[in-house]
């Protein structure tokens, strides 16, 4: 007979790893289903000052590991395998993956978001060599050097003033004749000396040879064309939910997150979405962690009254 979890948690980011933390403190079988590495999108942060209790700050990828730590000690067990599909509608839930089948008697859906790409030919390629989607991650490789940045979001302009302290130019592509930034970015954004606005415009191609080399951006209102070079291009347009498995499962909201309140319950009983994946204000580390201890919580008093 396969073993049935008390809690299959998928996606090893900070939620993840604190839902299973609680929910094994708590003495339930909980295995982590995930598919890299720990920490999840945090993990690829050089430096996270936001995240209460390391006043030196921490890198993301020792954080995630600690996380995983933390939750280990009290007998939460992780298996590194891609989900391909679930089964949420049974008191028995099935998680199908390319190492197995794993059954249990609650879900945390705990997948987190991924960097929205621009969808160009040859994006993906270029990804790492030239191309990033990470400025406080891999600015550093641009000291000294002319970056492109796409997006006029609070993201991109916190990115573009993390580029302006290394590069030596920041072209800042936006496909409107406005940002939709914050005020408070206004003035920091006119202190620095390099940053050069590109408006009504979008990158309509990727120039390279074996990496990046530069773009071809093409006005929205006037529909020319022109040639830029540069030695990278960071695209900071905002994220997109990974619930692609989810889609005819459970409710989604207009921009594709799982619809749960702050209980984290979706609309399948004992099925928890929490962290970055969930309808939520504001998608923060110690926001998902929250989520995570909630969902566990609420796990507790399901399994009170379910029979599986
Ligand atoms: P966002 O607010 O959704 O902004 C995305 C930006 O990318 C927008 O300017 C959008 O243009 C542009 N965009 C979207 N799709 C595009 C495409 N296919 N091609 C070109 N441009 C495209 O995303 P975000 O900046 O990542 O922020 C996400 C959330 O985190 C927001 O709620 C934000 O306020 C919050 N955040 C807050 C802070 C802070 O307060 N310090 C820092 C970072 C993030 P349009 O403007 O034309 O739609």
């Amino acid at each position: 007979m396969n073993q049935i979890y008390d809690v299959l948690v998928l996606g090893g980011g900070p939620a993840g790893y604190t839902a299973a933390l609680y929910a094994s403190r708590a003495g339930l079988q909980t295995l982590v289903v995930e598919r890299l590495a720990a920490g999840g999108q945090m993990a690829l942060t050089h430096q996270i000052d936001n995240y209460p209790g390391f006043e030196e700050g921490i890198d993301g990828f020792t954080l995630g590991t600690k996380m995983q730590q933390g939750a280990e000690r009290f007998g939460a067990q992780t298996v590194y395998a891609e989900v391909a599909a679930v089964k949420l509608d049974e008191p028995v839930k099935e998680v199908h993956t390319d190492s197995g089948i794993f059954y249990g008697k609650t879900v945390v859906i705990a997948t987190g978001a991924n960097p929205r790409k621009l969808g160009l030919p040859m994006e993906q390629e270029l990804t790492g060599r030239g191309v990033h989607y990470c400025a406080a991650c891999d600015g550093m490789f641009y000291r000294g050097k002319t970056v492109v940045l796409v997006g006029g979001g609070n993201s991109a302009v916190a990115d573009a003033l993390v580029l302006s302290r290394v590069a030596k130019k920041v072209i800042l592509v936006h496909r409107r004749d406005k940002l939709r930034a914050s005020k408070i970015y206004e003035e920091p954004l006119h202190q620095a000396q390099n940053i050069e606005f590109r408006w009504n415009c979008e990158v309509s191609q990727l120039r390279h040879s074996q990496r990046f080399e530069g773009i071809v951006l093409r006005n929205r209102l006037t529909g020319e064309e022109e040639s830029l070079s540069a030695d990278g291009l960071f695209v900071s347009i905002g994220r997109e939910p990974a619930t692609e498995l989810f889609q005819e499962i459970l409710e989604l909201d207009e921009n594709g997150y799982l619809v749960a309140g702050e209980s984290t319950a979706t609309n399948l009983p004992g099925v928890f979405a929490v962290g970055d994946v969930r309808t939520k204000a504001v998608r923060q580390i110690v926001t998902a962690t929250a989520d995570g201890a909630v969902a566990a919580h609420q796990i507790e008093e399901y399994l009170a009254v379910t029979v599986a």
